[in-house]
């Protein structure tokens, strides 16, 4: 059942250009597909056209305008099989879909009554029978047929050539995309939609129209999407010298949607929650995360549609490259450093508990079931990191000739990974056949290092050793290409030292290169006892472990000159502390606060640090699941309660410096996500945070008055989670029913209100999870209500995790349910499942029978994959 990238074949038949006729109808939308097909050279005269196809139902077949007969072709589940065709000809196809019945969102489907499409990773198949796969690349004319009331609005990809009136009530629009494309990046969507415009001069003077479509109600909340839109094209002229293709760029917001978004060609198609902002009903994290996806959608036009995929093992050529460039741009338009410490603290959570987990798999898989299973954290966030450490071990200016020729050299073609790095080692004259098995070999590798100052001689010894751990069906690796930025910092000057390596002096920052399993480095001239500062800016995507003492932290956290690992040094020093705190719990013992960390914050909150927003991550503790990450056997209760207990001993240690810190960053404009802004409301919320930890008086007063001054979503939010976190019912209650009849008309914001209740720490949330999946805002065909009630829910580590198992229960019995409608969000629910062994023997068998539950039903491939993989 699994496809395998050894058996990887150039397409015997390509599609030069396919024409479509869209008749839209909710039960019967009849797809007439023209498809101009080619035999390939090297392909013998017998050899059978294959075309995909699934959920359609066939109504007639001709080749070259001759009708087929039932004798000439072999149809099932999968498609459609022709033994004898032409050399070049013409296949025409009619076709039934039903887009009402499409819950799994995936083809042609319809959401709030429009029509909307997902066609990657192969959807496609489910409109028309194709050959599905990115390597056949055609040029697209399509027909979309609606009601003129219904449907007054019919887009597709590229230019519209034609429109016009037919009998009935109905009407047409043509659209032509003259860029051939993979069918992956087809796209239609027809409905009552709005549309606002704008427009952006690409640098070599061509005017391009911009237009974001939406549901009338939602109209007001599109312009930070816009100039995010407009803001990413100039960036990547001057980034990357890529520019705009066609005169039209337009992006549709729906409801249902599996993912964040897509970057169909000309017609970018967005979950509503990746383009909708507006202060009063987004919070700063989501104008930052519509800021990010709409530039990767449009950063695709290049780095996945002009240059795009040979086959989906490759998927990470386009999506690790392309979150790259979003991640940069980001870092280039708000705080660098801060948008650095989230996208690792992210990464080191989450992609590490996958990549440790039963299902992790390299970078390039090598072998499928279901590719809806790989959009995962391993292709696309460590993709991104290997693309930076390319980007690390060429240089900036290399970096740009080797893309450069990348988009020159594969413009219009689908390719590999190794076209790919194979221009950075062609334009640096690096060889990169060791570094290339960072997308063979799964697993994070551990680096151990152990230094040591030799006074007599002024040397400084470093050790690196690297060891991979097995992954699923890889026992055994070979040792990495790690680059390792680092820095000696004097314990006497407070200052980086000179490094000299081998009498080569290498400045005061530099990159040493681990490419065997261990080696020592010796640094010289080193004057006086160094700390060593390791993995700078996170350099490379490792677990690094040096017996770093509480001292050497603490003086990391004020001398390093690498801000990235100054808070990283707080991170080490916190989790150590909260180390101690776990076992005093574990074993009945008074829990006791390490005031190194005490003195640490102090520091932190009275001194001159002059980057709030670096300030407010450095207040941050590690997030619980982070904590759990570090330990050999998850005990969610201690982490928790130790978790709890360093915020309360801190909020009550500093009380005095949390409120100046909340009073000092108040601010009375009105709203906008600026750089500045964000970070005085980062500080100031952190700061409430501690405050309301002890829940005394003030804290509470400053809460309620943040809730009902009603400013911004992003204060309001956080205010009402802190109350719905606390135990004080008596003032969550009330603001919790009316913000939730506030905003009962507006389903993003509502997906907040079900998250804040679903995450409070207190016993009566799987109750609460139960209730609420009664009420009227939910529904489990809706993907983001699935995220933001379910999924908020099984990220609520101590009461998902609870001793009598029924968090586990509840949440198979939604993937059971799920797996029916829709495949791909309820194998993506399953994840904390798979986490089995990370926990106690109880937990483990929990969880087990529950997977063991799901395995007993009849399965999509989605899910068998993953439970399947769980099990194993
Ligand atoms: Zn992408």
């Amino acid at each position: 059942q699994p496809v395998f990238l050894s058996d990887y074949q150039p397409p015997a038949y390509r599609v030069t250009h396919a024409e479509l006729t869209f008749d839209l109808d909710p039960d019967a939308t009849r797809v007439k597909a023209r498809l101009s097909i080619e035999r390939h050279s090297d392909a013998d005269a017998d050899t059978p056209l294959i075309l995909n196809g699934e959920h359609l139902k066939l109504i007639s077949l001709a080749i070259d305008e001759k009708a087929l007969d039932a004798s000439s072709y072999q149809l099932d589940e999968k498609g459609l099989h022709i033994a004898q065709v032409p050399e070049r000809f013409v296949l025409e196809s009619d076709v039934e879909i039903a887009p009402q019945e499409n819950t799994a969102l995936e083809g042609l489907y319809q959401s709030n009554g429009m029509y909307c499409t997902q066609c990657e990773a192969e959807g496609f198949r489910r409109i028309t029978f194709y050959p599905d796969r990115p390597d056949v690349m055609a040029t697209f004319k399509v027909t979309v047929i609606g009601d003129q009331q219904r449907e007054p609005v019919l887009l597709a990809n590229g230019n519209p050539i034609e429109r016009g009136n037919l009998e009935g009530g109905r009407h047409f629009a043509t659209w032509e995309d003259p860029h051939p494309k993979p069918c992956y990046l087809f796209a239609l969507v027809a409905g009552n939609l709005h549309c606002v415009e704008d427009h952006f001069t690409t640098m070599s003077g061509r005017e391009v129209t911009l237009q974001i479509w939406v549901e009338k109600d939602n109209v007001d909340k599109t312009e930070h999407a816009m100039s995010s839109l407009k803001r990413a094209m100039a960036w990547d002229e001057q980034a990357y010298g890529r520019e705009y293709d066609l005169d039209l760029f337009m992006i549709v917001a729906v409801n249902d949607f599996n993912m964040g978004a897509m970057e169909n060609k000309g017609l970018n198609i967005f979950n509503s929650a990746a383009v909708l902002t507006h202060p009063h009903t987004a919070t700063d994290a989501a104008f930052q995360n519509v800021e990010g996806i709409v530039a990767h959608e449009y950063f695709h036009n290049w780095s996945g549609n002009r240059v795009t995929c040979r086959d989906w093992f490759q998927l990470s050529l386009k999506e690790g490259f392309t979150v790259f460039r979003d991640q940069c741009f980001s870092a280039d338009t708000n705080s660098a450093p801060v948008k650095r410490i989230q996208d690792v603290s992210f990464f080191r959570t989450a992609q590490f508990a996958e990549d440790a987990g039963p299902t992790a798999h390299p970078i390039r898989p090598d072998r499928f079931i279901e590719i809806t299973n790989f959009y995962t954290l391993t292709i696309y966030e460590k993709g991104a990191e290997v693309v930076r450490m390319l980007r690390n071990l060429v240089g900036e200016e290399r970096f740009r000739q080797g893309s450069d020729l990348y988009f020159e050299r594969f413009d219009g073609q689908a390719v590999t990974i190794e076209d790919f790095v194979g221009c950075m080692a062609e334009v640096s004259g690096q060889d990169f056949s060791q570094f290339m098995r960072w997308y063979s070999q799964a697993g994070t590798p551990d680096i151990d290092a152990h230094g040591e100052y030799d006074y007599v001689h002024g040397e400084y010894h470093l050790t690196l050793r690297q060891r991979t751990p097995a992954t699923p069906g890889q026992p055994n690796k070979l040792p990495l290409h790690i680059p390792v930025r680092m820095g000696l910092v004097g314990t006497k000057s407070g200052q980086d030292l000179t490094l000299t390596l081998n009498d080569e002096k290498l400045g005061k920052d530099a990159v040493i290169h681990l490419r065997d399993n261990e080696k020592t480095f010796i640094f010289t001239d080193v004057a006086e006892a160094p700390v060593p500062s390791l993995l700078r800016e996170f350099s490379a995507p490792v677990k690094l472990h040096y017996p770093y003492s509480r001292e050497d932290l603490a003086f990391l956290l004020t001398h390093d000159s690498d801000g990235f690992n100054r808070w990283d040094a707080g991170q080490r020093l916190a989790l150590l502390a909260l180390d101690d705190l776990i076992a005093a719990h574990r074993n009945g013992v008074e829990k006791v606060m390490d005031n190194r960390v005490t003195e640490a914050f102090k520091t932190l909150l009275t001194g001159s640090m002059s980057d709030k927003a670096v300030l407010a991550e450095m207040l941050t503790l590690p997030s619980e699941a982070y904590i759990a990450e570090q330990q050999p056997i998850v005990d969610v209760d201690a982490i928790h309660a130790a978790r709890e207990f360093v915020r309360q001993s801190l909020a009550v240690a500093l009380r005095k410096e949390f409120i100046a810190v909340y009073e000092a960053n108040v601010t009375e404009q009105p709203y906008a996500p600026t750089p500045e802004q964000i970070a005085q409301r980062s500080l100031k919320n952190i700061a409430l945070a501690y405050l309301m930890s002890i829940e005394d008086e003030q804290g509470l007063a400053l809460c309620e008055a943040q809730f009902s001054a009603d400013h911004n979503m992003t204060d309001v939010r956080q205010a009402l989670t802190l109350l719905v976190h606390s135990d004080r019912d008596d003032l969550a209650s009330p603001a919790l029913k009316a913000f939730g009849e506030k905003w009962a008309h507006d389903p993003l914001v509502m997906d907040q209100w079900f998250t804040i209740q679903v995450s409070r720490p207190q016993a009566d949330v799987l109750e609460r999870v139960k209730y609420l999946m009664q009420h009227p805002a939910f529904s489990l065909k809706n993907p983001n209500k699935v995220r933001a009630l379910i999924g908020a829910f099984a990220q609520n580590r101590v009461n998902f995790h609870r001793l009598d198992g029924q968090g586990y229960q509840l949440l198979t019995d939604v993937v059971i349910e799920l797996n029916r409608l829709n495949p791909e969000i309820a194998a993506r629910l399953i994840t904390p499942l798979t986490r089995w062994q990370r926990f106690d023997e109880t937990r483990q068998g929990l969880m087990r029978s529950q997977l063991e539950r799901i395995q007993k039903e009849p399965l999509s491939s989605n899910v068998y994959e993953v439970v399947e993989k769980a099990l194993a």
